[in-house]
């Protein structure tokens, strides 16, 4: 019995195979929306039970992804708690003393069956038009077959005896009722392997329970394991946890989210530079719909509005755009400092902290990443000339253009600093000069620096192009 049955309990449980990709980070996004929206715990376990895939590497990339994102947990590995350890891996005695018990109550029973054996079972069945599934053989050896296998030292696994025809009802918070046949689940199936490492399907269960976990929310993709994991509780005589299977991430397209659609590990987009706060955002309109029209969510305020009743049965579609668009919003909302030093990390060494302040203030309106400020630097670094599209080319075809150049050029001459406020001042006179005021002037001049009719603050982008450079600029117009 769970010590406080009315406290919501609920995990993320990644196995450390690879970097967190996106649909893990919901799954953890959504779980730790739910404890912190009921005054609940939020558990952290590594499930490494797959000795050959799991790394060091993945599981540092994991904690590291989650704690960027702003996602703490308040039990699990690294801080530990009541149900230490967290890593499955450090938990065999806890499974195999449970897999005792399935053995002692005859609904597990050791199988001796070779690679070669279930092989030759499945072809037969594949050939009889059945599915796949675990014929149920070694059920029925008697002590002393058991014992000459074992003399023979084959090392058995441990498979789950699972009852026909039982008929098993998923209560899904999300899907609704889901029904599954205990004959269709593909035969009796291993939970102990014959080096002593359990399965998923079973360690999950162990650690569910005894972790003392209310509400399993995952993805989708796990919905068909669910049934041999409540056979398994009712094997064991322990309450079913309450289940929520969140659907699947779709790319653009409709197949699901892999990484032709572009960056699917967190760490991805952090190193694109998106901020977490927007992935946070995004993350959570995955599948899940607020109640109002708005759209922008900090943390705190997912944390009050997150719902399971609100999270959608139909697939969610990633839109790259819309999670740009969210990540523009949360951008321009940051002090220029702060948008100076994400931008730092896509700017060579020779950006001094000055210049990187006045690019950040010039370009905080039209970037939506930090990564986007690549597309800029071209505008602001060196003295080749740009190409000029059609518009900009008729620009500068005007007749007063040369004239308005050249004598643009002359004053920057002669000018000791060039900043935004002496170069707006320098287009003032120049305006005044030749008569000029409006597009007339400043669109030659932003065409002549910049080769487009649109852009950032012109008087910026000229002062951080640096004298020299701007100089040749203006040359190149009047060849
Ligand atoms: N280790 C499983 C995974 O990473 C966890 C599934 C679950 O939440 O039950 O997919």
């Amino acid at each position: 019995m769970r010590d406080n049955p009315d406290r919501l309990r609920v995990r993320f449980a990644p196995s450390p195979t690879g970097p967190l990709h996106i649909g893990g980070a919901r799954s953890a996004l959504f779980n730790y929306l739910l404890a912190k929206g009921a005054g609940g715990d939020f558990i952290m376990r590594m499930e490494d039970t797959d000795r050959d895939r799991s790394s060091p590497e993945s599981e540092e990339n994991i904690k590291q992804s989650l704690l960027w994102l702003g996602i703490t947990w308040n039990e699990g590995i690294d801080i530990g708690g009541p149900h230490a350890p967290y890593r499955q891996t450090e938990r065999l005695a806890t499974y195999h003393e449970a897999a005792q018990k399935l053995l002692d109550a005859g609904h597990a029973y050791y199988c001796y069956c070779s690679e070669l054996e279930l092989e030759a079972m499945r072809l037969k069945q594949i050939d009889r038009g059945e599915t796949p599934h675990y014929d149920g053989r070694c059920r029925r050896l008697s002590a002393g077959e058991r014992a000459a296998k074992e003399a023979e030292g084959i090392k058995p696994v441990l498979r789950f005896a699972v009852p026909k025809d039982e008929e098993l009802l998923i209560e899904d918070l999300v899907r609704g009722q889901v029904v599954f046949q205990s004959q269709e689940i593909g035969g009796d199936f291993v939970i102990i392997k014959s080096d002593g490492i359990p399965t998923y399907n079973y360690a999950v269960v162990v650690d569910d329970h005894l972790m003392e976990i209310s509400h399993v929310v995952r993805g989708e993709e796990h919905l068909s394991n669910t049934p041999r994991q409540l056979l398994l509780y009712d094997a064991l005589g322990w309450i079913r946890p309450a289940f929520a299977h969140i659907s699947l991430i779709l790319g653009e397209d409709r197949s699901k989210m892999s990484k032709r659609h572009g960056s699917v590990s967190v760490v991805n987009y952090q190193a694109e530079g998106y901020l977490p706060q927007a992935l946070v955002n995004f993350l959570a309109l995955l599948g899940w719909s607020p109640a109002g029209e708005e759209e922008i969510f900090t943390m705190q305020e997912l944390e009050q509005e997150f719902s399971l009743e609100r999270v959608a049965k139909n697939p969610a579609v990633f839109d790259l755009n819309k999670l740009r668009w969210l990540n523009s919003q949360y951008l321009r909302a940051l002090p220029k400092e702060q948008i100076a030093d994400g931008i730092a990390a896509f700017l060579t060494d020779e950006w001094t902290e000055e210049r990187r302040l006045l690019l950040a203030e010039t370009l905080t309106n039209h970037i939506e990443t930090f990564s986007d400020v690549c597309n800029f630097l071209p505008l602001v670094e060196g003295s080749e000339p740009l190409t000029c599209d059609e518009d900009a080319a008729a620009v500068l075809a005007q007749e007063h253009v040369m004239s308005l150049i050249s004598s643009f050029a002359a004053k920057i001459e002669t000018l000791s600093e060039l900043t935004p406020a002496t170069i707006k001042e320098t287009i003032k006179q120049t305006g005044k000069e030749l008569g000029l005021k409006g597009a007339a002037l400043f669109m030659p001049i932003r065409v002549a620096i910049t080769g487009s009719c649109h852009g950032p603050d012109i008087d910026k982008l000229a002062a951080l192009l640096g004298k020299e450079n701007l100089l040749v600029r203006l040359k190149h117009v009047r060849k």
